[in-house]
């Protein structure tokens, strides 16, 4: 068992510099990719695990703070349940996520907090790297080619509504 004692104290000034420097690191490290998935729906994420699996290295980045974009918490009807049609439960199989087969051949069911949880954990064990917060606002076009170099990015914060200035009498 943990005793008080043993809680080592730790400056504040010393988190926030690890945050900053691995943080760097991080960002220096992605400035350059092989490829650039946006959104860690179930598209992105399925897409970002082969892909990184096949060797390209493979940043993905979502505009909120979260993964499985509209399919987390089971889309419109806000139910927890997915349907999955076949072959994608080759998928499923591969991930290690739990399904069940309904209504005879060709459908099955998934839970849908499991099916994005195991999707971005297969993606992390592939390689792939994450940035959360992040919306990406255009593409970086080159004529030689033609071809796609790159993405335009932005925090979603800094899209938030900025507060009008109000001016002091
Ligand atoms: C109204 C509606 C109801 C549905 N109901 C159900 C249901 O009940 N059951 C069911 O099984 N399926 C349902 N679906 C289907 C299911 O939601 C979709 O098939 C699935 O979510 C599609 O996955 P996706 O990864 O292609 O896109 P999404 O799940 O939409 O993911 C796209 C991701 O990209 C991110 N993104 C978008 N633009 C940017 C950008 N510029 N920069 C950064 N990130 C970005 C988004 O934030 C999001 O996380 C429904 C779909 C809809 C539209």
């Amino acid at each position: 068992m943990v005793e008080r004692e043993d809680i080592v104290e730790v400056d504040e000034a010393l988190i926030s510099q690890c945050i900053l420097e691995e943080s760097l690191e991080f960002l220096r490290d992605i400035i350059t990719t092989d490829l650039v998935i946006v959104g860690a729906g179930p598209s992105g994420l399925t897409a970002s695990i082969y892909a990184s699996r096949a060797g390209l290295k493979t940043v993905l980045i979502e505009r909120r703070l979260s993964f499985g974009g509209g399919g987390m918490g089971g889309g419109a009807m806000h139910l927890p349940t997915l349907v999955i049609e076949e072959p994608a439960t080759e998928i499923l199989d591969d991930i290690g996520c739990r399904y069940k087969r309904r209504g005879g051949e060709g459908v099955a069911t998934v839970d849908s907090s499991e099916l994005m949880i195991r999707l971005a954990n297969a993606a992390i064990d592939a390689g792939v790297r994450f940035l959360h917060g992040v919306t990406v606002d255009d593409i970086v076009f080159r004529e030689d080619g033609p071809r796609v170099a790159g993405v335009a990015i932005e925090w979603t914060a800094s899209q938030m509504p900025r507060c009008t200035p109000i001016p002091c009498s």
